[in-house]
């Protein structure tokens, strides 16, 4: 056999899987596709030019996730982890160049490849691995942590089927199943030699050891493995690549041999099929349902998972348990997590044998939680019976805290036995149940709100013993959105004028938008802006047509509210809205009313029947007003399928109004608020969450309030709130019932919207319609301003202009400064041959 022969087309400078330049990027694609692929050029599919390219672009993430790991290990740095069991975090080829800085070069590299990047970043399917706000925001957090160059990990559940994917057949929501893993995930590093056991059910023991200390065994009922996959997350421009590690359950053995050999071949296998399930699916709700046993343990798979990998790490760093504390830090998103407090207790004690006492301070030391619902049905509670079946040693440690806290609460509130009821972690008013936000709580050296009304409220109702017990212990940090994804990469025409008017530097320093205020009554400025409005609603009013078959007119005024349909969030007070429009319209068909667009868009939970039911009234009323000629196209509403953080990134930026009209007090901050506002839209809303400082930031004459305050709110409920009064003094709003009522809206069928409109007219819990006339009386407000295209550009510019508190960035600043105590560590990359 003779040597291959030597090339001698002249070499590229830069090495393989590291250089950014277009030679190597189009060498390394092409490699990645015969190598990885098996495919050669002429008959590539788009799919496998994606799967090529996403390679391609994970090698040069590898080389800063792999120095980035190497840094955390032989550094004394301390690390942040978080702990969530959503992250959404949307495709991630169009972010990664991005961050990586190198779009143009792949564009250019494909290009001569005749390959279109475009169409490649839009054939990505994204992990659905969350149900809305709460899993965005883990992801919005952990852009800014590597953007900012903070140590960090982010931990939670590598589910198999994500959130569904949304379909609308004759009006109503079908789910059908996720399969975001079916072509492969390029992303993802499996690492079958980072695994650890979780232990579910059986019982415990105690014994006394040779040094006379008590020692509890758990004997479990069986023990499920955790395999770690990593998805690496870079920063925007830095090196800094952190590590997203998702826990995938397995089965310990393929086969039990046991019963393998004693025959039974159908209970080995299904004890291999039960360990497996545990991350097949995430729970679709937004709020817990209550008595799943499977969530619980998919929580105490997760967390038992991140808290041994955390340890691990220690003892790859070559520390002492002792100083757990001093170098991991992990917040609880949510009550989700919470278990970690019982967790990081039994691995300390019973593991690692150390002391309750020195245990309870790592533990409290390491610990912060962060709540996100005041909603009395969404704080999450555990039935005691099922607690105890599934983790007796947790639960045992928890009666020992719960214990040693409530004797704490005893000595500094003596004689106060409701005090000690209100505050146990175990709620004994009727079939026990664990506490979870008590858990956390107690367990927490910082608890967080995360907005400002929302830590009030927070602190005066749902942890306010806590918070007077501990008033140094509870803080607020206000959610933030990252303006990599939301801006640069969902809005290109806005980032690019945005560089131009203040710099480039806005996108990591978001405060700079300020300097756009000088620009907000500049007429040239203003055309300019308009246009890439316009372009965005272009784009947005292409992907409705193919979408829905529905044509919009992109001159139209976009009033839009996307996000979970849920009866706080009021999508059906919108929805009264428009009916209200349209029923004038058919009294006077002269009358002027500016053309608008309606656009809805989220999912409901399958088994939330009234949440179901508000689609089929947006469908139905899409349905009439469409196609009626009285309306002649001033009107058209869109139910937008399947909204997710792929559709959300045409979305948002194509508004021009955001719909933020939750019920006062019952929203904890939003985000969707931040990104319409980045993206240059006005907001009619309520004071609820973040809206209350987002009109703080804008100033009011450029936010359009209305509706009861959150005190309101409660005033009314307690003095005895009769929503059919509210009909019977207003007709419009007498019209629009009727109309519901009468079938128009629903092919003729009256018995379709009865369950609707019975619990507007009988409870209505979330004062819709006392918050009707103020809503209608400001849509006017609406119209009007919209009507005037220099006064609403200039506040169109003043929201964007205004925004920059809004950037994750700063959120993370405060939680790094005020709650981690973490610095920035920077990331050198050695230069590789
Ligand atoms: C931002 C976002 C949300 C949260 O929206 P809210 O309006 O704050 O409820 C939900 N889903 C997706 C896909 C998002 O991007």
């Amino acid at each position: 056999m003779e040597d291959a022969p030597i090339t001698t087309s002249t070499p590229i400078a830069e090495p393989a899987r590291s250089g950014l330049g277009v030679d190597a990027l189009r060498r390394d694609i092409v490699d990645n596709l015969i190598c990885l692929q098996a495919r050669y050029p002429e008959i590539a599919t788009p799919h496998d030019w994606y799967m090529a390219l996403a390679y391609t672009v994970r090698d040069r993430m590898m080389t800063r996730g792999v120095a980035t790991g190497h840094a955390y290990v032989s550094h004394s740095a301390k690390i942040a982890c978080y702990l969530s069991a959503e992250f959404l975090i949307g495709p991630q080829l169009g972010n990664n160049l991005i961050a990586l800085g190198i779009e143009n070069n792949v564009r250019s590299a494909l290009r001569s490849l005749g390959v279109e990047l475009d169409a490649l970043i839009a054939i990505e399917e994204e992990p659905g691995l969350g149900n809305g706000g709460l899993g965005r925001l883990a992801a919005c957090y952990m852009d800014s942590l590597s953007t900012l160059e903070i140590p960090a990990i982010g931990y939670g559940i590598r589910y198999e089927f994500g959130i569904f994917d949304q379909e609308i057949r004759d009006g109503w929501q079908v789910e059908v199943t996720d399969k975001w893993l079916q072509k492969g995930n390029p992303w993802e590093i499996a690492r079958p030699d980072i695994a650890f056991y979780v232990n579910f059910g059986g019982r415990t023991e105690s014994e006394t050891d040779e040094q006379g200390r008590l020692r509890v065994r758990w004997i479990p009922g069986y023990t499920v493995k955790g395999v770690a996959c990593d998805t690496p997350l870079p920063g925007f421009r830095v090196n800094t690549c952190n590590m997203l590690r998702l826990w995938k359950s397995e089965a310990i053995e393929s086969f039990d041999l046991q019963d393998f050999n004693a025959g039974d071949y159908y209970e080995a296998v299904h004890e291999k099929v039960k360990s497996e399930t545990l991350s097949k699916v995430l729970y679709p709700n937004d709020e817990p349902e209550s008595g799943k046993r499977l969530r619980l343990a998919q929580q105490y798979f997760f967390v038992s998972c991140s808290l041994q990998d955390m340890l691990r790490l220690l003892a790859l760093k070559g520390e002492p348990v002792g100083r757990f504390a001093y170098l991991f830090t992990a917040q609880l998103n949510d009550t989700h997590p919470s278990i970690a407090v019982a967790e990081l207790m039994r691995l300390l004690v019973d593991e690692k044998l150390l002391p309750w006492d020195e245990a309870w301070d790592i533990t409290r030391r390491a610990l912060a939680y962060t709540n996100h619902t005041l909603l009395p049905e969404a704080l999450e509670t555990w039935g005691l019976p099922l607690f105890q079946s599934l983790l007796p040693r947790p639960l045992e440690i928890i009666y020992e805290i719960n214990r040693r806290f409530l004797d704490e609460v005893r000595h500094r509130y003596p004689g106060d036995d409701a005090r000690i009821a209100r505050m146990s972690m175990i709620d004994e008013s009727g079939a026990k149940r664990v506490r979870m936000a008590h858990l956390a709580t107690i367990g927490s050296h910082a608890v967080n709100g995360v907005a400002a009304l929302h830590t009030k409220l927070l602190e005066e109702t749902v942890l306010r013993d806590f918070a007077e017990l501990w008033p140094e212990r509870f803080r607020n940090v206000t959610n933030g959105v990252t303006p990599r994804r939301f801006v640069m990469l969902s809005n290109p025409g806005l980032a690019s004028l945005l560089g131009e008017a203040v710099g480039e530097h806005w996108a990591t320093d978001l405060a700079k938008l300020r300097k756009l205020d000088e620009y907000a009554d500049d007429a040239a400025f203003q055309d300019r802006w308009r246009r890439v409005k316009r372009a965005n609603k272009d784009l947005l009013a292409a992907n409705i047509r193919s979408a829905t078959g529905i044509a919009v007119d992109p001159a139209a005024l976009f009033d839009i509210q996307v996000k979970r349909i849920h009866e706080y969030k009021r999508q059906h007070l919108n929805a009264l809205y428009i009916i209200t429009l349209y029923e004038r319209l058919r009294l006077d068909p002269h009358l002027e009313v500016p053309p608008r667009c309606f656009v809805f868009g989220g999912k409901a939970a399958p088994g939330y029947a009234m949440a179901k039911l508000i689609i089929r009234l947006i469908t139905g009323v899409a349905e009439v007003v469409n196609n009626d000629p009285v309306v002649n196209g001033r009107l058209k509403v869109v139910f937008f399928p399947d909204f997710n953080v792929k559709n959300a990134q045409f979305i948002y930026p194509a508004a021009d109004l955001s719909e933020q009209i939750s019920t006062a007090g019952k929203e904890a901050s939003g985000t969707g608020n931040m990104k319409f506002m980045m993206n240059g839209a006005l907001t009619i809303g309520t004071l609820d969450g973040a809206n209350v400082e987002i009109r703080e930031e804008v100033g009011d004459e450029n936010f359009f309030l209305f509706g009861l305050t959150a005190e309101a709110v409660e005033r009314v409920k307690r003095e005895g709130y009769r929503p059919a009064d509210y009909v019977c003094a207003n007709d419009e709003l007498h019209g629009v019932i009727e109309a519901i009522g009468s079938g128009r809206f629903s092919r003729g069928d009256r018995e379709m919207f009865r369950p609707l409109l019975d619990n507007l007219l009988n409870h209505d819990p979330f004062l819709v319609l006392a918050d009707y006339a103020a809503y209608v009386a400001r849509q006017q407000d609406v119209s009007t301003a919209w009507q005037d295209t220099r006064r609403w550009n200039r506040m169109s510019i003043l929201n964007t202009a205004r925004s920059g508190k809004f950037s994750s960035d700063r959120a993370i600043r405060e939680y790094c400064e005020q709650i981690w105590k973490i610095e920035p560590v920077r990331i050198a990359l050695e230069r590789r041959r």
